[in-house]
C-alpha cells in the first residue's frame, strides 16, 4: 500500500485520523465529507495514495468504482433524494483541494445550495471535427 505521510486521506485510510466511515473494502474507503454540501455527502477514496485521476492504474480505478452503485443506492435510501452528482475534481482550477484522488457523491435536491451551472457552448463549423481528430491522434500516444 503506497501512502503519503502528509496526506489527510492517507491518514484516514490508515486510521491515523478518524472519519465517519460508511464503507470499506481492500482498495477503497467511503466516509462522510467533513464539510458537507448536503447531508449524506460522501467521499470515496482509494487506499493507495495517488494525486490525480489520470495517474491511477486502470485496475485500481476499476476497483475504486466497484462500490459506486451500492453507495448511490444507500445514499438515496438514507437521504430520501433520488438525485446525486458523482464528481472528481482534478487539479486546482477544477477545485481539487486534497491531492489524493477522491470522488464526491453529493445528494441533490431542487434549488439546493450547490446549484447547477452548465453554460453550454457551440462549435463553429469544422471545429468539432478538428478537435475530435486531435483526440484520436492523442489517444495513440497517451
Ligand atoms: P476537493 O475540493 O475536491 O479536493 O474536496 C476535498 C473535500 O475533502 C472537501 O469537501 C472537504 O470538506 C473534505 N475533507 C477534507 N478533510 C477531511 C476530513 N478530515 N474528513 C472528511 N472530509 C474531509
Ligand atoms: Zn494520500
Amino acid at each position: 500500500m503506497s501512502q503519503s505521510d502528509a496526506c489527510v486521506f492517507c491518514k484516514i485510510a490508515s486510521g491515523r485520523i478518524p472519519c465517519l466511515k460508511v464503507y470499506e473494502d481492500d482498495a477503497a474507503l467511503a466516509f462522510l465529507d467533513i464539510g458537507p454540501l448536503a447531508e449524506g455527502h460522501l467521499l470515496l477514496v482509494p487506499k493507495d495514495h495517488c494525486e490525480r485521476l489520470e495517474e491511477m492504474p486502470g485496475d485500481l480505478l476499476g476497483r475504486l468504482m466497484q462500490p459506486v452503485g451500492r453507495l448511490a443506492r444507500a445514499l438515496m435510501a438514507v437521504t430520501g433524494t433520488g438525485d446525486y452528482n458523482l464528481l472528481c475534481n482534478t487539479g486546482r482550477a477544477a477545485g481539487q483541494a486534497v491531492m489524493h484522488v477522491h470522488f464526491h457523491l453529493i445528494p441533490r435536491t431542487p434549488g439546493d445550495a450547490l446549484g447547477y451551472r452548465w453554460p453550454a457552448g457551440k462549435y463553429e463549423p469544422g471545429r468539432g471535427e478538428e478537435i475530435a481528430e486531435r483526440f484520436v491522434r492523442a489517444l495513440r500516444t497517451v
